[in-house]
């Protein structure tokens, strides 16, 4: 059977393939039942209903084996966390060509939820990274899959599968060199055109390694460039006292170390530990420096979600509550028509912005399926939604969705979705998927795509 390709220590190797054989048992003397991913953190944000799925338990599979940073690479296990890959590809002087910015994202996460940060407009997303993938399938085998062999269709098919198609256990991604500071510039923008065809014009400069922006009003943006600097006058620090996004609107120029900027926004969870009172300065002195990130914000939603706590006392108060937390990508022609619609419907602030775009212009992802000579502008938006009046369920999603469509953007799944099925496999490639499914989880072990991210099965 092909192997990964790679110099990893014997140990970790060995490891590896023991496990791998342990997790292969388990899953044939569950003898065709469904299935489900054991691990111990999550981001993913629809609620889902109870199961009784059987367990694999993967929270193993996070180590990584190897960094080859002249030749460009990394491999790790499915499940390592962001956090501990970059940790290690920095002691070598490189980092994952995209970093998603919450510290608990695994690289198996990423690479099937279509992972982008803001280095995307050079590399692509997440998953455009990735040069081979060892994938375990639902009857226990593995598959190595690469661009070009005979497991290419499961390559390719495998971004945007949530697990549906099977789990990587071993990636392969191509990491890039850095230096030890981020130097940023931030420039304010209050005209939407200008901003976006500004946004544009950034990333075609060679001598820019992060573009990213932020929107906080009507006529209110910013755009943040990241250069990489060997030496920096000062390094600030975000991750108690001071908060990241505040300070985009309060200065023009900054220099982070680069362990720092990876994590930027990972302190405040972009700015949504507003909502855990995180940024109240009492209340954030009792989080302390070490409870300030996502993996403790998100216990905390996953908890008030399963008592539902917050919207009952909602209720009680006589609110009606809409979660809308997605990140859709919206052609860059496009983007000013789609902020507008924002301002006028969803209207919370702020926004993040992140421009995307092909790496590689050949390669095509079945199911999540963008124009590659296209730049796309990533919005991402998260908080909740309260009036008096009872709207009905989705009622604000659904109008992200449609204009999602009428724009010819994509939408992530990782969150509440409320397409008809009809809808659905238009955008996300039925034919591909049904051919796929036959052939790699024919019994359908796992669930299928459109029951899981819609139906919440
Ligand atoms: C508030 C919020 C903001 C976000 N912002 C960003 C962002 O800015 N940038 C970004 O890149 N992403 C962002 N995400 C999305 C995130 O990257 C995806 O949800 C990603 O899939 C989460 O990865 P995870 O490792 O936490 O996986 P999980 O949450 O544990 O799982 C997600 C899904 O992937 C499947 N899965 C997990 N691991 C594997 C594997 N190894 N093989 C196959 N299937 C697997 C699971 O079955 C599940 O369906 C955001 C999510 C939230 C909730």
């Amino acid at each position: 059977m092909a192997r990964f390709q790679y110099r990893g220590g014997d140990m970790d190797t060995a490891r590896y393939e023991e496990k791998k054989r342990s997790l292969t048992e388990v899953l044939r003397s569950a003898g065709g039942g469904n299935i489900r991913l054991g691990k111990t953190t999550s981001n993913l944000f629809r609620d889902r209903q109870g199961t009784s799925a059987k367990e694999l338990d993967v929270r193993d599979f996070n180590n990584v084996l190897h960094v080859d940073a002249a030749n460009g690479y990394v491999v790790a296990e499915g499940m390592t966390p962001y956090a501990k890959l970059v940790a290690e590809c920095l002691r070598h002087n490189v980092m994952p060509a995209v970093v998603p910015q919450l510290k608990s994202i695994t690289i198996g996460g990423a690479t099937v939820g279509c992972g982008i940060e803001s280095s995307s407009f050079r590399y692509g997303m997440v998953h455009e990274t990735v040069q081979e993938m060892e994938i375990l399938l639902s009857d226990g085998r593995t598959v190595l899959c690469t661009p070009d062999n005979e497991y290419r269709d499961l390559f390719y098919g495998f971004p945007n599968s949530y697990g549906t198609l099977g789990y990587a256990l071993l990636l392969k991604a191509r990491v890039v060199p850095v230096k030890k500071y981020v130097k940023l510039t931030h420039i304010r923008h209050a005209d939407p055109k200008v901003f976006f065809t500004g946004l544009a014009q950034q990333c075609e400069r060679q001598d820019v390694d992060f573009v990213d922006g932020v929107v906080f009003g009507r006529h209110d943006m910013v755009i943040t460039l990241g250069q990489f600097t060997h030496e920096a006058p000062y390094a600030s620090d975000y991750t108690y006292e001071k908060i990241y996004y505040k300070s985009l609107r309060e200065r023009s120029e900054d220099f982070l170390t680069t362990g720092d900027y990876l994590w930027r926004w990972d302190t405040d969870w972009f700015w949504c530990s507003k909502n855990l009172l995180a940024q109240n300065p009492l209340i954030r002195r009792l989080y302390g420096r070490r409870h300030l990130n996502s993996v403790t914000y998100t216990k905390i939603m996953h908890w008030n979600s399963r008592w539902k706590l917050s919207r009952s006392i909602g209720r009680l108060l006589g609110f009606h509550t809409e979660s809308v937390i997605q990140d859709v990508e919206i052609p860059l022609e496009h983007a000013p028509e789609f902020l507008a619609f924002y301002h006028d419907v969803i209207r919370f602030m702020p926004v993040w912005i992140c421009p995307t775009r092909a790496c590689d212009k050949q390669a095509r992802f079945d199911l999540y399926r963008m124009d590659p000579q296209k730049l796309y502008v990533n919005f991402g938006f998260w908080d909740v939604i309260r009036g008096r009046k009872k709207l009905s369920p989705g009622h604000y999603n659904r109008q992200v969705e449609e204009r999602v469509m009428a724009l010819h953007g994509m939408k992530s799944l990782y969150s509440d979705s409320y397409f008809s099925p009809e809808q659905f496999w238009g955008i996300y490639n039925r034919s591909v998927y049904d051919r796929l499914k036959k052939k790699y989880d024919p019994e359908g072990i796992l669930k299928d795509l459109y029951r899981k991210c819609v139906l919440k099965e």
